[in-house]
């Protein structure tokens, strides 16, 4: 059936009515900041100290906007006779946030949660090599990341919690044995070195500081 002259015009104009009478939503940004949701997709957070220089997110980044430079170190033996063992010092790590598509890959590859979303998106500027933000920028950029939500009642424990209070009883255990043990030492010490009393009544061999 052939389309009625003039419809199309009709239903455009009716739902340009029907916009008219709806609340606007208009987000008076920059004057008021928006409500964004906490998994929002921002800015990248490095916390450098959980970094092992892996590079497993620079070789994983789709856009090869991550840098890292890094060196060798030789630590020495923890115990005589034990091997040396080298680790990898980080000297810079940066991301290119003129290229990156902020995929997200990079943080979910992390094996050691260096890397965190935050909601910060106000770094717009004039020179796009400013745009490239080094490992400074990038740890400032951590503290501005959200806490992680509560987990729920009835969830279990993390592995890592576990772990951490296993350890904390383990050391609450052990300094509780060394107490009680330098308890009953000092008890024996105080034993041996108090006042025996003879069966007269008259201070013992132990005694000290008696008068002549
Ligand atoms: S979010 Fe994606 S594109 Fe951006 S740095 Fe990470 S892996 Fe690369
Ligand atoms: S994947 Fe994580 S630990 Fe490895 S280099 Fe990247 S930020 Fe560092």
């Amino acid at each position: 059936m052939p389309p009625i002259p003039g419809s199309g015009l009709a239903k455009g104009l009716a739902v340009t009515l029907r916009t008219m009478t709806r609340k606007s939503h208009t987000a008076q940004y920059p004057d008021a900041q928006p409500e964004l949701p906490p998994r929002t997709r921002g800015v990248i957070g490095l916390f450098e100290e959980n970094c092992t220089v892996c590079m497993l997110c620079a070789r994983e980044c789709p856009d090869w906007c991550i840098y890292i430079d890094s060196h060798k170190e030789t630590v020495p033996a923890a115990t005589p006779g034990g091997r040396e063992r080298s680790r990898n010092v980080l000297d810079r790590f940066a991301i290119d946030f003129a290229l990156c598509m902020y995929c997200g890959i990079c943080i979910e590859v992390c094996p050691f949660d260096a890397l965190f979303w935050s909601p910060e998106f106000e770094y717009a500027e004039t020179d796009i090599h400013e745009l490239t933000h080094e490992r400074d920028k990038l740890r400032e950029w951590m503290w501005t990341v959200p806490e992680p939500p509560a987990l729920d009642p009835g969830a279990e424990e993390p592995k890592e919690l576990a772990a951490a209070r296993k350890a904390a009883d383990k050391l609450a255990a052990a300094q509780a044995a060394e107490a009680a043990q330098a308890a009953q030492a000092a008890e024996t010490t105080g034993a041996a070195g108090a006042p025996t009393q003879a069966a007269d009544g008259q201070p013992g061999p132990g005694a000290q500081g008696g008068t002549e």
